[in-house]
């Protein structure tokens, strides 16, 4: 096999308000605002992209933040933790920040070894900070330090009754080799990494058949994008998904990356996003997320668009 998964590109979100996830992303969090663009699917909506300096595949979290909208419950079927990297001996500086900010803790604990605290951000979702060795350059926002910043994903941990069908994408399709595997509640956890790639390659899958199923809504996953180097290698994983017998989409332009998405067995949506464009294709680097950006079949309605999102003060 020549095209390789390398890690998780992006995970994107449902969140209420768009201002109150800006702040909790930006602020509190310390992402960088790299995008403010739409959904492409309906532009009456944001989609925005919080990441590190230029929006690097592995770091990205984006949002489709729609106020109002009912509250989702994490369960089987969906992404159930998204988990980032920070440095080690940061998490009693998290711990202490993240309530002032909106989130909610739910635990400390330590999983395969690794310390890592679990919250909810004010919307309700689920993330992890997991102190991890990871070299990659964080961005700096106001009151965080590098011996604070968060470094981008470290992985996602899958909810599912059933693994194997969905495992078989990951170990088979995408080259993940399981690493270990630990009891939890009344199921387990099984933790898988990229064959390929040196950040964000973790995958952990909570097996457990009696966990209620998930419901989409706000503070749930939508999807998570897996990353490759270009549309080379995605169309090989396109391929080599079609041919494990599932559907997948065609190449899809972003503008900032190529996607293709497929329906995983268990439920979850996954996507396959190239690294290339990147975020700096249609603004400079100094100055991502500063502007509205519009891909070009909405540009023609920009007014009416602007008319319809509420301002953001970033
Ligand atoms: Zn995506």
């Amino acid at each position: 096999m020549t095209a390789h998964i390398e890690g998780l590109h992006h995970v994107t979100v449902i969140s209420g308000a768009a201002q109150e996830n800006l702040d909790f992303y930006s602020k509190a969090l310390g992402q960088r605002f790299v995008k403010k663009t739409v959904n492409f699917d309906d532009p009456s909506t944001y989609h925005l992209y919080y990441g590190d300096e230029a929006g690097t595949p592995g770091t990205v979290m984006t949002s489709f933040p729609w106020a109002g909208v009912p509250k989702g419950s994490v369960g089987a079927g969906q992404v159930s933790i998204t988990q980032y990297a920070v440095p080690k001996g940061s998490l009693g500086f998290w711990v202490a920040r993240l309530p002032e900010h909106g989130a909610r803790l739910i635990a400390e604990e330590e999983v395969f070894g690794e310390a890592r605290v679990v919250f909810e951000d004010p919307h309700g979702l689920i993330l992890a900070l997991v102190e991890a060795d990871d070299a990659r350059t964080p961005w700096l926002a106001d009151g965080i330090s590098a011996d604070e910043a968060v470094r981008g994903f470290h992985g996602v941990t899958l909810a599912l009754h059933e693994a194997a069908p969905t495992v078989a994408i990951l170990t088979d399709v995408f080259e993940y080799h399981e690493e270990g595997r630990q009891p939890l509640g009344s199921g387990e956890v099984i933790r898988y990494r990229a064959g390929h790639g040196e950040s964000a390659g973790i995958v952990d899958v909570h097996l457990d058949p009696s966990m209620p199923a998930g419901r989409d809504g706000a503070g749930t996953v939508h999807h998570v994008a897996f990353r490759v180097a270009d549309r080379v290698a995605q169309m090989e994983i396109q391929q080599r998904l079609t041919a494990a017998g599932h559907q997948v989409t065609a190449q899809i332009d972003r503008d900032y990356f190529w996607a293709i998405y497929s329906r995983t067995p268990g439920g979850i949506l996954f996507e396959v996003a190239t690294a290339e464009p990147g975020f700096d294709v249609d603004e400079p680097l100094e100055s991502l997320g500063a502007e509205l950006k519009l891909p070009r079949q909405h540009e023609a309605k920009r007014a009416k668009i602007e008319a319809t999102l509420a301002p953001l003060e970033i």
